[in-house]
C-alpha cells in the first residue's frame, strides 16, 4: 500500500521530539508522502525548512482561520506576504484557509482573510486547501463567487452527501479523515460511501482528529492506513483500490 497523507501538520512542535521516528513508522505503514499546509506567518519559515529536508514532504502556504486574530495582519498585507512566500518557496497549494463557525473570531473577519487567499489561488492558478467547519452555506457562496479554476480540497469534510456533491461540482475534492471512523458520524460516513471514489482524498489532520479508540492522544500520519481501511469497508471495496485511487487524486490535485 502506498498512501499520501493529503493534510498533516507535521511541522507542529508536538512532533519535534520524535519526528524522524514517526516518519520511519509512516514509511513502514505505507504512508509515503505528506502534504503539510501552512497555518500562520510566524510558522511558515519552519515549515519551509522542514520540507527542504525531505523530498516526500510538500508545503502549502496560508493563514488558517484559527490564527486570524493573533496574526494581526491586514488582508492587503496578507496578500503580499503569501505572494512573497510563493515566489521564494515551492508550494503545492494555498492553505490552510477558510472559515470556522465554531470559534470566537467573527466570520466577517475570517472572510476578509479568506477572500485574499481565494483571489490569490485564482490569480496564481494554485489549488486551495480549505477548512470549512459549520459554515457550508457561506463557504459554498464564496466558492461560487470566485470559482477558483484549480479547485482544491475541503479538508476533513463533515456533512451530507448533498453538500459533498455541491463541492465536487465546484472542483473541490473531499478529505476523508478520522471522523469517518466514528459510528456517530453517520451522515458523513454515508456521504463518503456514496461519493465517486475520484472525488476523495485521505488525510490524518495530525496532530488533531484522532481515529476512534485513540481519542485524547496525539494523532499521527502513521495511522492513515486505518482511515483507508475504514473507507474500504464503508464502500465495500479493497483497501488497495482505495489507496491507488486516492493517491492518483492527490497527485492530480496538487500536480505532484
Ligand atoms: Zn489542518
Amino acid at each position: 500500500m502506498q498512501l499520501i497523507d493529503s493534510h498533516c501538520h507535521f511541522d507542529f512542535d508536538v512532533f519535534d521530539p520524535d519526528r524522524a521516528q514517526v516518519w520511519q513508522q509512516c514509511r513502514e505503514a505505507g504512508v509515503e508522502r505528506l502534504i503539510i499546509p501552512g497555518v500562520s506567518k510566524p510558522r511558515w519559515p519552519g515549515l519551509f525548512d522542514l520540507v527542504n529536508r525531505e523530498p516526500a514532504w510538500y508545503a502549502a502556504v496560508g493563514l488558517h482561520p484559527w490564527w486570524v486574530a493573533e496574526s494581526e495582519t491586514e488582508p492587503a498585507e496578507l496578500q503580499r506576504d503569501i505572494a512573497e512566500q510563493l515566489q521564494a518557496n515551492p508550494c503545492v497549494a494555498i492553505g490552510e484557509c477558510g472559515l470556522d463557525g465554531a470559534i470566537a473570531i467573527p466570520l466577517e473577519e475570517q472572510e476578509s482573510h479568506f477572500r485574499v487567499q481565494l483571489a490569490l489561488a485564482e490569480e496564481l492558478e494554485l489549488p486551495l486547501i480549505v477548512h470549512a467547519c459549520r459554515c457550508h452555506g457561506e463557504m459554498l457562496r464564496l466558492l461560487k463567487e470566485y470559482r477558483p479554476g484549480r479547485g482544491g480540497v475541503i479538508h476533513a469534510f463533515s456533512g451530507s452527501e448533498e453538500i459533498a456533491r455541491e463541492y465536487w461540482k465546484l472542483g473541490f475534492y473531499l478529505g476523508a479523515g478520522g471522523t469517518i471512523t466514528y459510528g456517530r458520524a453517520a451522515k458523513t460516513r454515508r456521504a463518503f460511501a456514496a461519493m465517486p471514489l475520484e472525488s476523495l482524498l485521505l488525510e490524518s489532520d495530525a496532530p488533531d482528529m484522532p481515529v476512534q479508540g485513540r481519542q485524547g492522544q496525539r494523532n499521527s500520519p502513521e495511522y492513515l492506513p486505518l482511515i483507508a481501511e475504514e473507507l474500504a469497508e464503508l464502500r465495500g471495496i479493497s483497501v488497495e483500490e482505495i489507496a491507488a485511487q486516492t493517491r492518483r487524486n492527490t497527485e492530480h490535485l496538487f500536480s505532484l
